[in-house]
């Protein structure tokens, strides 16, 4: 089950009250609570039929694993809720754009659409770098919809590195 769509929002994990369980609002919770654990703030949702079957935020700080990437742990928790290693027919929501190694998950795992909030052209491989999805070695492309809530990603992004220096 989605707890998202039972349970009201907790003020105290979402200040902004934002998270209704549209996908994208947990992506964004996901993105705060990892903030909150030190790691940057990129957060995902997984989404089949209209439900959110996993969410994950960065956490290759805590894991020691540089391949802790928020989509790459949504789509490890969404497989294995669903027994699949493919999610075909299921949509991820993603705070920022994949890097190179993410998209390649994307693609293996044949998720049908991605949706993201902010661009990154230091390290974005969608619109931005290698365009994996455009590569004729890219076997399953997903349909591609960036630059929702990006000002917000963006914000937080920012934040979180200037509270760094
Ligand atoms: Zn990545």
């Amino acid at each position: 089950m989605n707890n998202a769509d039972h349970n009201p929002p907790d003020p105290k994990e979402d200040p902004k009250g934002e998270s209704k369980g549209d996908p994208m609002s947990v992506a964004f919770a996901e993105a705060r609570a990892a903030a909150a654990r030190g790691e940057v703030p990129v957060g995902a949702a997984i989404v089949k039929d209209g439900r959110v079957v996993a969410s994950a935020g960065n956490r290759p700080r805590e894991l020691r694993d540089p391949s802790a990437h928020a989509e790459m742990l949504a789509i490890r928790l969404a497989c294995e809720a669903l027994d699949d290693e493919r999610l075909s027919g299921c949509d991820l929501y993603v705070t920022l754009e994949p890097c190179t190694m993410c998209a390649g998950a994307i693609s293996f795992a044949r998720i049908r659409r991605i949706y993201y909030a902010a661009h990154d052209p230091k390290g974005g491989a969608v619109d931005n770098g290698v365009h994996f999805f455009d590569q004729p070695t890219c076997h399953h492309a997903p349909e591609v919809y960036g630059g929702i809530r990006e000002s917000e990603a963006a914000t937080l992004l920012k934040e979180f590195f200037e509270g760094r220096r």
